[in-house]
């Protein structure tokens, strides 16, 4: 280590512990004072539902049963009506607990916390993240860019590809128009909502023909929107699209998550 870096490290390391003191960590999720280092207070940790193996090889909902992959790691769902991106994952399971941890980072300004929520996602995309690809995040429509002064993808994107050294392309999804919410809308007025309302940038085109991707969001709920993001990837060329989210509901939890995306959007 060069002389400089050690003493920027120091001087960062004095700093840091400075701003705990004046300033002590809080639980990103209920806000209480924790340890220094540590993200949430232990009851919230231990609230939430890590999604760990075994889960469908395509769409990261963990099995109830390792049976219930019928020895090929893919759900019924997914071996009847196959999705078109290629493997998804998530590190949480959709509920109440997940709601309260990411709902300040979408809808109450707290765009400090991607970068806490990018590193559990790292960590549960670990087997996606270690191939060669590019990072893109499911676009926002430029009338709630406005509103909402940042797209949530956008920033956990930004910040995997710091923890991960993987290329991110922000902008190579565009969000042609506003769509209703699609929670409450029959698989066919899912695909009516959404056909066409993607497409890749012209100006990267060239540059995806051929490329691996990892779409990054934060909940996958029906999956509808995910799959027009990796249409629209697709037809340009890229050779294979995964996703990569904070949490996914789940068969038992979907009614539940429904209602949260209802009600906020
Ligand atoms: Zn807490
Ligand atoms: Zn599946």
């Amino acid at each position: 280590m060069s002389v400089v870096l050690f003493w920027k490290k120091a001087v960062l390391g004095i700093g840091k512990r400075m701003l705990d003191f004046v300033c002590p960590p809080t639980c990103l999720s209920c806000g209480a004072d924790i340890m220094a280092g540590g993200v949430l207070c232990s009851s919230c940790f231990a609230s939430l539902r890590f999604i760990a193996k075994p889960f469908c090889a395509r769409c990261g909902e963990p099995f109830a049963l390792p049976a219930l992959g019928f020895g090929t790691g893919v759900c019924a769902r997914c071996r009847e009506v196959p999705p078109l991106w290629g493997r998804a994952c998530a590190a949480l399971i959709y509920d109440d607990a997940a709601r309260r941890l990411i709902f300040p980072l979408k809808y109450a300004d707290r765009s400090s916390y991607a970068r806490r929520l990018a590193q559990f996602m790292v960590r549960a995309g670990r087997d996606i993240l270690n191939e060669p690809s590019y990072l893109i995040p499911v676009p926002l429509h430029r009338q709630k860019l406005r509103q909402r002064r940042y797209n949530q993808a956008a920033l956990l994107a930004r910040c995997i590809g710091k923890e991960s050294g993987m290329p991110v392309i922000i902008d190579g999804l565009l969000r042609q128009r506003h769509t209703r919410p699609l929670a409450h809308l029959t698989i066919a007025e899912r695909r009516d909502e959404l056909h066409d309302v993607f497409q890749v940038k012209e100006l990267y085109s060239d540059v995806l023909r051929g490329k691996k991707i990892v779409l990054i969001d934060d909940i996958l709920t029906t999956g509808a929107t995910a799959e027009a993001c990796t249409r629209a990837l697709l037809a340009v060329g890229c050779q294979s699209v995964d996703v990569l989210v904070m949490a996914r509901a789940c068969a038992g939890d979907v009614d539940i998550a429904v209602g949260y995306m209802y009600a906020k959007d």
